[in-house]
């Protein structure tokens, strides 16, 4: 399996159908923590995403992926929007002119992500936002890639790994974004933003 343009735009289709179907869900979970609009920024952003697809549908993947970018930036208030817009906008720039990636591309692309929402936020791994997602989930998928394991197989271990490391925001202290107000009551909550990552990792997997 190598992807190409298409898996790209089929992968956001996913993610932006998930994100709609999960998006009480993800508000719930910034109700305990935040300020419930997790769900509600994250689909707005999605649906204008959705929208902008057509205007990029013989682009390459690079194009594709910092139209996304641009278009979260510019649609979704809050922390989220300008992070997620970050990491888009940080792949896509990685893997301009691409049509097809290589495992070694699309982890670079992941990476690329990954280290832009880290500088954008000033967060590390282990404060209890996104990046305790994307962190152990690129770190599963570069091991089974390594390890020789077919590549829709790797990434499917990458999406039960992102969807353990969301649980695994539970216990942790929110010491970054709003969470990180309540202090010691941030402790027993799951994120939402390591929760919304963990969808895009699952959307990844076509399932047909
Ligand atoms: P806001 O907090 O502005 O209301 P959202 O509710 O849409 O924005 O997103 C909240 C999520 O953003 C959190 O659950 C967390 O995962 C993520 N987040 C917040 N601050 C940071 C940061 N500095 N670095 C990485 N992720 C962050
Ligand atoms: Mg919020």
């Amino acid at each position: 399996m190598t992807p190409d343009r298409a898996c790209i735009l089929g992968w956001l289709q996913r993610a932006a159908q998930a994100l709609h179907e999960q998006r009480d869900y993800l508000t719930s979970l910034d109700s305990a923590i935040g300020d419930a609009d997790h769900g509600f920024n994250m689909d707005r952003g999605f649906t204008a995403v959705l929208a902008k697809l057509p205007t990029v549908a013989e682009a390459d993947i690079g194009t594709i992926l910092k139209t996304v970018g641009a278009t979260l930036v510019s649609t979704v208030g809050g922390a989220s929007g300008p992070l997620y817009g970050t990491a888009f906008l940080r792949a896509g720039t990685a893997l301009a002119d691409k049509q097809e990636l290589t495992p070694a591309e699309a982890i670079a692309g992941l990476e690329a992500a990954l280290e832009g929402i880290m500088a954008r936020g000033h967060a590390q791994r282990g404060e209890k936002t996104m990046i305790d997602t994307l962190g152990p989930a690129i770190d599963t998928l570069k091991a089974a890639v390594a390890a020789r394991r077919p590549f829709a197989a790797a990434l499917a271990e990458a999406a039960n790994a992102a969807d353990a490391a969301a649980l695994a925001t539970i216990p942790l202290l929110a010491t970054k974004g709003r969470a990180s107000y309540l202090g010691e009551r941030s402790v027993g909550h799951q994120d939402p933003g390591a929760t919304s990552m963990a969808l895009f990792f699952r959307a990844m997997l076509s399932g047909k």
